[in-house]
């Protein structure tokens, strides 16, 4: 039965020890308790870091055994991996890029090393669990090349990733010296999720510029698999949130707490303590306020619980001296004898004191300067049972794209926090209630349920798409099947494109000469009376047209604009105009001068920028800039910007091989179809042909072909066994 094994940098337990033995205490976070109702699942699993990094063997297998029971697996980490891989790459590297602080990144080769090891020991203990009609879905930032290990491993299983926290811009991506080898790791997933679309936007694009791959609604092809990438928001466990609102224990601590504070509004901030969270902006947005609105002195106070993390690391640790200065010195200049500006807690509290501070908080600040999602904001709103309060929140934090009801304010802007506050403050009941019913209902229908369910199916859906589209390499089996139909048939009607078709690609494309071999090949062929040979190419008249006029065969050139039947004379489509030749060729020129051993092929009503001599990689670097420099300019010109092999192609959009083709099934019905092509032009013949055609793909690439062959070799000698047959 096929099972679903999540894996993440952490399980969700805490082990403590105890004499005799262990204690495991389960996390009560977000996400534990959304992939709760998944893992514990029959033979479901979560394998992950238990958390300690020594023990004797003894204890390493005693923990392996108890955690057995509770489905999840140890992957046991030493002192060194945790320093190196989690503190060091994970850490001190991909978060502060990802949260868009690279000047705080730290490039080690050490720390890279270690987060290639610990990955793939990742891999090795899951390979040891994992069969292959399992989903596996990993978990965020730590883990970025397990994907790409585990598929080197498992051509076909099923795998999802999901990252937590931001994917930031290809300028700031583009940084990372590993840049290329985290993108093909993680692109050994199905389905790669974010929690914004801004994010998937980052990614896709990275994937374009570093990679040189191209995308499409989303899905990126690769090595003949389709990889789906989508923004999936993460809920939380609303219901939870809303229950211990009411709880007498709640409201008992909430009478305790507000006696202590009299009348005062309440403002609350809860962050991790992270330069990612603005904590230091905030306060100084908070001195502001006060500075500007002295009425409020007295009346209202900041509650800032600031719960610890990583203060043994230099910068957390300034950044805890930054604050703690801050909280003074606000502290010291408004406060008095009975009244504090500022309740400042550095300390983590449980949920049933969150629930009351959420409670009783008339204003939530949440101001990070990024933030992946932000949970504090969804829990204060899940929590408001009498839909009184008023949420602050940074339009950095991913939140923000599901919250529009909230005030939402860039954390960079003092002066924009200030009048939030005020605003906030002054909020009439019923407006608070408005905004708050909206976020409710939101929040409560995409809670953490939704999301893993939502995560889980598009990945089922994704992974059935790419099988029921996986194209089958021509084996034996299915090259004598072609042969049978071939022989079968009474009349055939055969496409075939050319370079990389019928001649392999050359740097030169007037390498691309027909040898005698396949002159004679294509003669034999065509001869035949009960076919019609149709090469169907991108070239030119001026050079396919001259290599092949003297063959039976019929030619279609610049992808349907010329059009000759054996015998006959050319033909032009029609309605087809080349004076925006006069715009686009100045910028083809542009990018030749800005690349070298590029060049522009003038065609009579198509431009063609070639970079197949231009050093590997900047020549796709430029396609991607080229490319989105041409769709801009050519919207509203009816052309069409075709990134082919090695050139991209500008072209009136009426014609394509596809429309051609379809003429001619027309006109030569025949009760064998076949069409041979490598390029992504070719995709439009192959759309275009009837299902029982036989379609078939020359290379790897994301194919509509129903066959692939590996090159041209293949392409030869199923044309020459076409010849055995009569
Ligand atoms: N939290 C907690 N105890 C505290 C303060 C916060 O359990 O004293 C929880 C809070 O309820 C939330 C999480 O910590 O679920 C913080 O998540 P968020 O996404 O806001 O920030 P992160 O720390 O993940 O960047």
């Amino acid at each position: 039965m096929s099972r679903t094994i999540i894996i993440s940098n952490r399980l969700p337990i805490k082990i403590e020890s105890e004499e005799g033995g262990f204690v495991y205490k389960k996390s009560a976070g977000g996400l534990a308790t959304g992939l709760g109702s998944v893992y514990k699942e029959g033979d479901n699993l979560w394998i992950g870091w238990p958390g300690i990094s020594s023990g004797s063997k003894e204890d390493y297998q005693k923990i392996t055994a108890d955690l057995s029971k509770e489905n999840l697996v140890p992957v046991f980490l030493t002192e060194e991996e945790i320093q190196d891989f989690y503190e060091g790459f994970s850490n001190a590297t991909l978060w502060p890029i990802f949260h868009y602080f690279a000047r705080y990144a730290v490039f080690e080769e050490t720390f890279w090393e270690s987060y290639k090891g610990v990955n793939q020991k990742f891999c090795d203990v899951i390979i040891q669990h994992l069969r292959p009609d399992d989903t596996v879905w990993v978990h965020d930032y730590q883990l970025l090349l397990l994907p790409g290990m585990l598929r080197a491993h498992f051509k076909d299983i099923s795998i999802g990733f999901f990252q937590h926290i931001p994917f930031p811009s290809y300028e700031i991506f583009r940084s990372i010296p590993w840049r290329r080898e985290l993108l093909m790791g993680m692109l050994g997933s199905d389905l790669i999720g974010f929690h914004t679309y801004d994010d998937m936007r980052h990614f896709l694009s990275s994937v374009n510029r570093l990679a040189g791959i191209g995308y499409e609604h989303g899905q990126i092809s690769i090595e003949n698999r389709r990889v789906t990438v989508d923004a999936f928001p993460m809920g939380i466990d609303y219901e939870k949130y809303a229950t211990t609102a009411t709880l007498a224990d709640t409201l008992a601590r909430e009478v305790r707490y507000r006696k202590s504070m009299g009348e005062e509004k309440i403002i609350l901030s809860i962050d991790r303590l992270d330069y990612s969270k603005g904590i230091p902006q905030r306060l100084r947005a908070l001195e502001l306020f006060f500075e500007e609105n002295p009425e409020y002195l007295r009346k209202v106070s900041l509650f800032m619980i600031v719960v610890p993390s990583r203060d043994n690391v230099e910068r957390y640790r300034l950044l805890k001296v930054e604050i703690d200065e801050l909280v003074g010195r606000i502290n010291g200049k408004f406060g008095r004898v009975n009244w504090s500006p500022i309740h400042y807690f550095y300390r983590s509290f449980p949920l049933e004191a969150l629930s009351a501070f959420y409670r009783m908080a008339d204003v939530a600040l949440v101001t990070p300067l990024r933030d992946g999602m932000n949970l504090v904001c969804k829990e204060y709103i899940a929590s408001k049972i009498d839909q009184q309060g008023v949420l602050i929140l940074s339009e950095m934090a991913g939140s923000a794209k599901e919250l529009s009801d909230a005030i939402l304010i860039n954390p960079f802007d003092i002066k924009q926090i200030v009048d939030a506050l005020k605003q906030a403050l002054e909020m009439p009941k019923e407006e608070q209630k408005k905004h708050m019913a909206i976020m409710q209902s939101s929040l409560k229908r995409y809670n953490i349920h939704h999301w893993v369910s939502l995560f889980l199916d598009r990945l089922a859906e994704s992974k059935a798409q790419q099988r029921h589209s996986i194209t089958q390499k021509l084996n034996q089996k299915a090259h004598q099947e072609v042969i049978k139909s071939y022989q079968d048939a009474q009349k055939r009607l055969i496409f075939l494109d050319y370079d990389g078709t019928l001649a392999p690609f050359t740097k030169d494309p007037d390498q691309a000469k027909p040898t005698p071999e396949l002159i004679s090949l294509l003669t034999q062929l065509s001869n035949d009376p009960k076919n019609q040979v149709v090469v169907i190419s991108g070239r030119g008249r001026d050079s396919l047209g001259l290599w092949l006029k003297d063959l039976p065969l019929d030619l279609i050139c610049e992808h349907g604009i010329w059009r000759k039947e054996k015998n006959e004379d050319w033909h032009k489509a029609e309605n087809i105009s080349d004076e925006w030749k006069q715009t686009i060729k100045p910028v083809l020129e542009l990018y030749v001068s800005r690349t070298p051993g590029s060049f522009v092929e003038e065609k009579n009503y198509s431009l063609v920028w070639h970079y197949r001599k231009v050093e590997t990689g900047l020549g796709e670097l430029r396609t991607r800039e080229l490319s989105s420099h041409l769709k801009y300019l050519t919207n509203n010109m009816q052309l069409q910007v075709l990134e082919g092999n090695m050139v991209v192609e500008i072209k009136p959009a009426i014609v394509n091989k596809g429309v051609a083709a379809k003429m001619w099934l027309e006109k030569y019905p025949a009760d064998f179809v076949i069409a041979l092509g490598d390029d992504r032009t070719d995709e439009d013949t192959f759309k275009a042909l009837p299902e029982d055609a036989f379609t078939i793909k020359v290379g790897f690439e994301a194919t509509e072909a129903r066959f692939f062959v590996p090159s041209t070799v293949e392409v030869h000698a199923l044309l020459a066994d076409f010849t055995e047959v009569s």
